[in-house]
């Protein structure tokens, strides 16, 4: 019997000493064990609401979450329209360091992000940022629905949709600064965003037909951002208004796991692109008229 036991603490050892090297061989590993560590579900929950989680020093911040988190929820369950399909996890971060190890991409310049169906909260929202905290969480929100339906490993959305639904949804979280106006003016000037598959979470590869004017005074890439996510939420906000029913079919679909590209033409009869310049042509027209009087 003790042979046996030594031979199985060996075994054990053995598979201990082979998980450390892994994390030390292997960056993506280190990051995943990272992330496990600091995911908001580990952080103490409110009394008052269970779903707002929190490192203490945040705890002022959290209970302001939990004022508003009620009212975000309504608004998403209206805009979406069906229930969350599990309450969701909201993180409020204190640490830079820790958000950044909680948030997947080891990246504390992101004001939030949701990752795992729990909405995480730079302690910027809780600072600097803090105008900001209400519009934003609205918009992580969105994506906490969207991805607590979908079944895990379905075809992900474009970013594009994803991203414009959440503007459109929380009522312009995510492009604070940009005007409607100011997008629609954007469009006609030609600076336009280029609706592909890829993720904009990668700034750099977010593309515009023509690149924009840039205001020397504010950050480049926070305006590209915010003026990508305002077009896009304008563009899904009138596929809603133009079809609410149709509107509705896509989302089931996508939330039941199906892929974008064919969903979105069996709801609307068209493709993307093809729904897009429908849209760029309303908003050029409209200046017309306006111009007219
Ligand atoms: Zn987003």
């Amino acid at each position: 019997m003790p042979r046996i036991m030594a031979k199985a603490s060996g075994f054990g050892l053995a598979l201990i000493a082979a998980a450390m090297l892994a994390l030390v061989l292997r960056p993506d590993l280190r990051l995943a064990a990272r992330v496990a560590w600091n995911d908001p579900r580990m952080l103490p929950a409110l009394a008052d609401d269970a779903r707002v989680h929190y490192e203490p020093e945040a705890r002022a911040c959290a209970e302001a979450v939990a004022e508003f988190a009620p009212r975000a929820v309504a608004q998403i369950e209206a805009a979406h329209g069906r229930p969350f399909a599990q309450p969701p996890i909201i993180g409020v971060y204190a640490s830079y360091d820790n958000y950044a190890s909680g948030n997947g991409m080891d990246d504390s310049g992101i004001a939030a992000v949701t990752r795992a169906g729990a909405a995480l909260l730079s302690p910027t929202l809780c600072s600097k940022e803090r105008k900001r905290l209400e519009s934003v969480l609205t918009h992580e929100l969105s994506h906490v629905h969207l991805s607590g339906w979908r079944p895990f490993g379905a075809p992900r959305p474009p970013q594009w949709f994803t991203e414009g639904l959440a503007v459109m949804a929380s009522n312009g979280g995510g492009a604070e600064g940009v005007s409607e106006e100011e997008a629609a003016q954007a469009i006609r000037d030609g600076y336009r965003i280029v609706l592909d598959g890829r993720r904009w979470i990668n700034f750099a590869a977010l593309g515009f037909e023509r690149e924009p004017p840039r205001d020397p005074r504010l950050d480049a890439l926070t305006q590209r951002q915010r003026l990508a996510y305002r077009q896009a939420g304008m563009f899904v906000g009138w596929l809603r208004r133009r079809a609410e029913t149709a509107f509705l079919h896509l989302l089931r679909a996508l939330e039941a796991g199906e892929a974008f590209e064919p969903s979105i033409e069996s709801a609307f009869g068209e493709n993307a692109p093809q729904l897009w310049r429908r849209y760029v042509s309303e908003i050029v027209q409209q200046s017309h008229h306006d111009a007219r009087g």
